[in-house]
């Protein structure tokens, strides 16, 4: 069997947990490249999930004090093991590792009853390279239904505006529907790194009279 992560041969009568045991598949995940990844354990930020920190964090201070209220789970910590999975994820678009992280996604989630999951999009253009949503696809993966009612715009038909413009999350998402909204939300990402694009997204339901709502991501 050859690993997907590091294509080095492994004896497929190695134990292995089959979590990370990619069905219909010959391919795996080999036992060194899972001990890589480090589940974010019970020592983390209480509002955002920041891996080894006991008190709030500073990126969760600083939305506080913008009036932003952070209320987030991940599941790993973002290491180098997490950045070369989504390398090979995302930019190399290696679909199968989608699967990876199937049957944590589906426990965590399974515990937001009667909440309404919501994956952030990737661009049109984006979407065009990659063929799929590394976010849509994680859920696919992992069996759980969800709504698209998010949409991402092009950064070319922003060209107009300014670089620094573009790079803030602001303006970069809308909510795609005029029919009533659920009350509550889950906003479903891949990675948080300082939680703006999710926030942002956040505000947009707040603008709507929609103020259950949380977030969530494989990595942080
Ligand atoms: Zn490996
Ligand atoms: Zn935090």
């Amino acid at each position: 069997m050859i690993c997907l992560l590091c294509s080095q041969r492994f004896n497929s009568k190695e134990k292995f947990s089959n979590l990370f045991f990619l069905r219909k598949s010959s391919k795996a995940i080999c036992t060194d490249c899972q001990r890589r990844f480090e589940r974010i354990g019970s020592k983390h930020c209480p509002t955002c999930f920041r891996p080894n920190i006991d008190k709030i964090c500073l990126d969760c201070q600083t939305w506080q004090e913008k009036g932003h209220r952070v209320n987030h789970c991940a599941l790993y910590g973002y290491n180098e093991a997490m950045k070369d999975y989504f390398s090979k994820y995302k930019f190399q678009g290696d679909m199968l590792l989608s699967k990876v992280f199937a049957k944590q996604v589906k426990k965590a989630l399974n515990s937001y009853k009667g909440y309404t999951i919501i994956p952030v999009p990737v661009s049109k253009e984006r979407y065009r390279e990659r063929q799929f949503n590394q976010v849509s696809a994680l859920l696919d993966a992992a069996g759980i239904s969800y709504i698209n009612l998010l949409e991402r715009k092009d950064a070319d038909k922003q060209s107009s505006k300014s670089r620094q413009e573009r790079l803030t999350a602001k303006n970069l998402f809308y909510i795609n529907t005029d029919h009533n909204l659920p009350e509550k939300v889950l906003i479903v990402d891949d990675i948080y790194t300082t939680g703006a694009t999710l926030q942002h997204i956040v505000s947009l339901f707040s603008k709507h009279g929609k103020d259950d709502v949380k977030t969530f991501s494989i990595a942080r």
